[in-house]
């Protein structure tokens, strides 16, 4: 098992449904942040209801752990339909597709996870089926094939992507309902994981939810395994309730500093501060070094960093900030501030890939 794969702040891992399941918020109302997002679709939901439609097509982006899985299954509860859950990966040939579809009722909800990594074929008979409700299948092969056009029921396709920047520009076009998911505020979280506790039986005060909200990368997935990891501390030390210095001493225990970063966050940092003068240095470079997939370190490590300004993305790669080297303690080299301030002002749009 890799380092990463054993990261308790890994937000891709997602706990088994035992763990997860109950702690899922069931209705919009429920669902704590994306204030923006969810109001939208609470309106959308309501028309398509009283035009007694299915909803359009829905596209959650954003990185893992924020919601997206758990929001395709209120669209489906709020609509009052049937719900039904694959991935991109997993639907390999046209035929297991058509299986999928030809067995949804009307208005069913499609969720579709990691969208982006649908084959190409997969993804060509997936457009008339958005699009007209209609599945062309060619059936046999050589001279004698044939092809047959299917009828589909009106469903919503709600599509999961941790990239959106991958997906095909006809996939994304179909989509009526673009969602992008946001990083949750700290005291968005400790609402998340109070409500968690109390699920839980647990009892953490409130300034222990306040604590592990602040160190859980802006992610609900990392807040509920935080709370009960924590938890687990409190059980073994016999502790009856749960405050900032209980739950600050057992995250440090789980090697989660002060502002959330694990050790896989500060061998990233230190990398580019030690081995590439801070930067700027190109992602396949950093993957190499680092002995990580690109796409772990681009979906799962940076996100963060970018957002908590440890680290910028420019086009002539990544390059620490000031914080960063505050952050780690060291010095920070000569020569940096001065690239930090003419590479941050160029423009690098999302998706792009940096050398
Ligand atoms: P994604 O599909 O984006 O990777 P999930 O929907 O699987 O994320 O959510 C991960 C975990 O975080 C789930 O256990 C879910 O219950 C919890 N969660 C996500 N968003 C919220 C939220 N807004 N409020 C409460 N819990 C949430």
């Amino acid at each position: 098992m890799s380092e990463t794969e054993r990261r308790i702040i890994d937000p891709t891992i997602a706990e088994s449904d035992a763990a997860e399941g109950p702690l899922r918020p069931q209705t919009l109302a429920d669902f704590v942040g994306q204030r923006r997002l969810c109001d939208n679709l609470r309106i959308f939901i309501e028309a398509a209801k009283n035009r007694g439609e299915a909803l359009d097509h829905v596209l959650l982006s954003g990185p893992p752990g924020l919601g997206k899985t758990t929001l395709a299954q209120i669209v489906a509860r709020e609509m009052g339909v049937g719900f039904r859950a694959t991935s991109g990966p997993v639907i390999q040939r046209a035929g297991d597709l058509a299986a999928l579809l030809t067995n949804l009722q009307p208005r069913d909800v499609l969720f579709i996870d990691e969208i982006h990594r649908l084959a190409p074929v997969v993804e060509e008979i997936l457009y008339p089926a958005m699009e007209d409700f209609q599945l062309d299948l060619i059936i046999g092969e050589g001279p004698g094939a044939r092809s047959i056009r299917i009828d589909l029921p009106h469903f919503t396709l709600v599509g999961a992507t941790t990239r959106s920047g991958l997906i095909s520009r006809p996939l994304r076009e179909r989509f009526g309902i673009p969602l992008r998911l946001v990083f949750y505020e700290p005291a968005e979280l400790a609402v998340i994981v109070a409500r968690g506790a109390q699920k839980l039986a647990f009892d953490l005060r409130r300034d222990g939810a306040a604590e592990i909200a602040r160190r859980a990368r802006g992610t609900p997935r990392v807040a509920m395994r935080l709370l009960r990891r924590v938890r687990d501390f409190a059980a073994v030390e016999g502790l009856a309730e749960v405050d900032a210095a209980d739950a600050d001493s057992a995250l440090l225990r789980l090697d989660v500093d002060s502002s959330g970063l694990d050790a896989m966050d500060r061998r990233y940092l230190r990398c580019v501060a030690e081995r590439y003068g801070g930067g700027p240095v190109g992602i396949e470079t950093m993957a190499a070094a680092l002995g990580d997939e690109r796409d772990v370190i681009e979906d799962v490590i940076e996100p963060f960093l970018v957002q908590e300004g440890f680290v910028q993305r420019t086009p002539r790669g990544r390059l620490l900030t000031r914080l960063a080297f505050r952050h780690l303690d060291l010095p920070m080299p000569a020569s940096l501030p001065a690239q930090l301030d003419l590479l941050a002002g160029l423009p690098f749009a999302e998706g792009e890939e940096t050398p």
